[in-house]
């Protein structure tokens, strides 16, 4: 039986089947995929919508008529890909692929009553692997139904988007969550989003790791050389799942609102940096080197300079 925490309104509108190729935008672990799988169950099940979690179709764990295709990391020859992507074997057929491609899977009749393929970060999708892609959401059969997800909206190619009808996903409210957990420390790091809520309480020590990494962080404020090492400390432990980021700008919010919001778009900007490449040592020490000069100036009291 499939949980889902909140997106009533989502699933009120999918349940009344309104279109056939679906895009579904929102943050990370919000529950996209989740609804999807819920989607699919419910458009199989004996009593339709919301799936009973008891008959023939719902009781199976994995459904033949749920397909989820995402992003390959290696190349073919076996070598970690430089970026990940949506290939086009996995979308239309090619000789000597192994596994039968989404166009094949959605040939053969379902099993029960609908085919639903979840194409995960559809932003990935190579341009011919989208074009091919292009033609299914274009003509699907009777039977079947593609949910693209993405991030957002303008990430996916516009000819893909157009032929989708858009569902945005957004956190779950907090008394909802509540219902999961009362640790703070998760909940503060789910932001609201049920994925990341249940990875922070599976894995307690690195959240706590995260978070211990966080606070030495901010004390180390005011000595320019400790906030050097503590924000490589902080960067190490991001690796590590869980992101310590997010625990400082938490934090964060105890400040008078210039001055946090200065600290934010030095935070934005490093991560900007380190995506263009720069070299990480030079953004730590400038991100150093602004956080010790917007913290002097709220101890004492004079404008945020820029
Ligand atoms: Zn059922």
């Amino acid at each position: 039986m499939i949980e889902v925490i909140g997106h009533e309104q989502q699933r009120r509108l999918l349940a009344a089947k309104p279109a056939q190729s679906y895009l579904f935008v929102g943050p990370e672990g919000v529950g996209r995929r989740t609804v999807a799988r819920w989607f699919a169950y419910g458009l199989n099940c004996e009593r339709g919508f919301p799936p009973c979690g008891e008959c023939a179709s719902c009781r199976l764990e994995k459904h033949p008529d749920y397909l989820e295709i995402s992003p390959r990391t290696t190349t073919r020859s076996g070598q970690t890909a430089r970026r990940p992507q949506i290939r086009l074997e996995q979308i239309a057929p090619r000789e000597g692929s192994e596994e039968p491609s989404l166009i094949e899977w959605m040939q053969t009749a379902p099993r029960f009553k609908a085919k639903v393929a979840v194409i995960d970060s559809a932003h990935l999708l190579g341009e011919q692997a989208a074009n091919a892609l292009l033609k299914l959401l274009e003509e699907p059969p009777s039977y079947g139904y593609v949910v693209l997800i993405a991030p957002v909206r303008e990430a996916v190619l516009p000819t893909l988007a157009s032929r989708s009808l858009t569902i945005g996903f957004g956190p779950a409210p907090m008394n909802e969550l509540r219902r999961i957990t009362s640790d703070e420390a998760a909940l503060g790091y789910s932001e609201g989003a049920v994925g990341r809520l249940l990875k922070a309480l599976a894995e307690p020590e690195k959240l706590r790791a995260a978070e211990d990494a966080a606070v030495a962080w901010l004390e180390a404020l005011g000595d320019p050389a400790a906030l050097l090492a503590q924000t490589r400390r902080l960067e190490q432990t991001s690796g590590e799942g869980f992101d310590p980021w997010v625990f400082v700008a938490r934090r964060l919010e105890s400040w008078p609102a210039a001055y946090r919001l200065a600290a934010l778009e030095e935070l934005q900007r490093l991560r900007e940096e380190l995506s263009a490449y720069v070299s990480a040592e030079l953004a730590y020490t400038r991100l150093a080197l602004a956080m010790r000069r917007i913290y002097a100036e709220m101890r004492s009291g004079s404008p945020v300079s820029r």
